[in-house]
């Protein structure tokens, strides 16, 4: 019988483990941590957003520049393919008025105990606190762990590294690999921040003021990149859903130029002549922050904003008032450390590996998950790649193991 190393208990790695395990071959599965997905469990946190309903030819397009490398994966495991499978697992979704798939309980717990025990059931074995340190004289098939036993070599006949990115490396992803695989001639692209918040210098009135407020109903615009939703405002600067859209773009712009300057609209809904009429109205014996309340429910965290663009003497004009309403400008100095991040950018290059996700320089070994060299933005599109690629690595590594 042949047995499968399959080195990260993350959604990559445990579907790798499920198209293995399906076709009655030994597999094990590795892990650094105490137990297994506990990036997965955190995505549960607040809402577990596991996939997207929008069509598929859109759906695509969110992962960018790598949206042709990853529609492979993505067509044999499509969203609603990912809803199948949840169903079979005894897990019900949901699609919410955003279009974004979410398991009926909205946590990630449930789906986990039953996908894990499915896996045991099937026979795949989990050896946890066992951290990978690489391969033993250069053989990929002898792979040295640091185990409550000390080291341990252990050796397989085909592997799948799935192990993750580079952000929140208390959950597990590290991002240590990087190191081991570029010692070993694989091209690694530099792991970044995705889906991150970025710093701004707010003057520390502003900070103390509104720093841990939401910005809502705003449109961010920046070059081509035109979205509505709400912004964080945090001590440090901003992030949310709307920033973390944005920030590839964003972070490769700050790369480029040392910052960027995006602008919000704050009244989406009205024109700056519209608004521009209602602050020309009579002002009365009304204070600057009265009348903006009055005229335009102007107040709090939006009109902050408004003053710490504005110079004093310029709140009083209708016309630059209404401008800046339009387009406030923001500039964005430096993204958040990955640590922070919800995902990375960067990873084993596309060039490195085959159809299948096979190291084209590493016999049977195969790689799967955030840690190949793709990002998206929130909305599912993690996960659901996720998926898709482990699936893809675990019919590669069996497809590997028949010949
Ligand atoms: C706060 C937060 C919220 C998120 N919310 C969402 C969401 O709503 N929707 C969405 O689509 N995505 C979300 N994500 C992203 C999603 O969780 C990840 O993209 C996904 O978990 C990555 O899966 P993976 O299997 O590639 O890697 P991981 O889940 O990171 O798993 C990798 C595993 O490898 C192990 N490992 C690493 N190095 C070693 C080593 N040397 N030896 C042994 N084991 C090792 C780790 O311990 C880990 O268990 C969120 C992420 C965060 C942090």
């Amino acid at each position: 019988m042949h047995t499968v190393a399959i080195i990260g208990a993350g959604p990559a790695g445990l579907m790798a483990a499920e198209i293995l395990s399906q076709a009655n071959i030994r597999v094990t599965v590795y892990d650094a941590m105490s137990s297994a997905g506990r990036k997965f469990l955190m995505a549960g946190k607040g809402g577990m957003n596991i996939s997207h309903a929008e069509p598929f030819d859109t759906f695509v397009t969110r992962y960018g520049t790598r949206q042709n490398n990853l529609a492979l994966y993505l067509n044999a495991f499509t969203p609603t393919d990912l809803r199948a499978w949840l169903n079979e697992l005894g897990i019900e979704t949901f699609v919410g008025s955003s279009g974004r798939i979410f398991p009926k309980e909205m946590k990630a717990a449930p789906l986990l105990r039953a996908w894990l025990h499915r896996l045991r059931s099937h026979g795949v074995q989990f050896a946890m606190r066992h951290r990978w340190l690489g391969w033993k004289n250069n053989d990929a098939h002898q792979l040295i762990f640091d185990t409550p036993n000390g080291e341990q070599i252990i050796s397989a006949d085909a592997v799948i590294l799935a192990l993750g990115g580079g952000s929140w490396t208390r959950l597990g992803s590290t991002g240590e690999w990087v190191t081991i695989l570029r010692e070993n001639g694989v091209k690694v692209e530099t792991l970044q921040p995705s889906n991150c918040g970025f710093n701004v210098a707010w003057c520390e009135y502003f900070q103390d003021r509104f720093a841990g407020q939401p910005l809502k109903n705003v449109c961010l615009h920046f070059g081509n990149f035109r979205q509505k939703g709400d912004v964080m405002l945090t001590e440090y600067g901003i992030e949310g859903g709307l920033i973390y859209a944005a920030s590839a773009l964003l972070r490769d712009e700050i790369s480029t130029n040392g910052n960027v300057i995006i602008h919000f609209d704050l009244f989406p809904d009205k024109t700056v002549a519209e608004l521009s009429a209602k602050l020309s109205k009579a002002r009365g014996k009304l204070s600057t922050a009265q009348f903006w309340r009055k005229q335009l429910g102007l107040e709090g965290v939006k009109a902050g904003l408004v003053r710490e663009v504005l110079l004093p003497d310029e709140l009083t004009s209708p016309d630059l008032v209404a401008k800046i309403l339009k387009a406030l400008p923001l500039t964005l100095l430096a993204p958040r450390p990955i640590d922070e991040a919800i995902s990375s950018a960067g990873g084993v290059s596309f060039d490195e590996l085959t159809a299948d996700l096979g190291f084209k320089k590493l016999k049977n070994i195969f790689c799967a998950g955030e840690m190949l060299d793709w990002e998206a933005p929130t909305g599912g599109y993690l996960l659901t790649a996720c998926l898709a690629t482990g699936r893809a690595a675990g019919l590669g590594a069996l497809a590997a193991l028949k010949n």
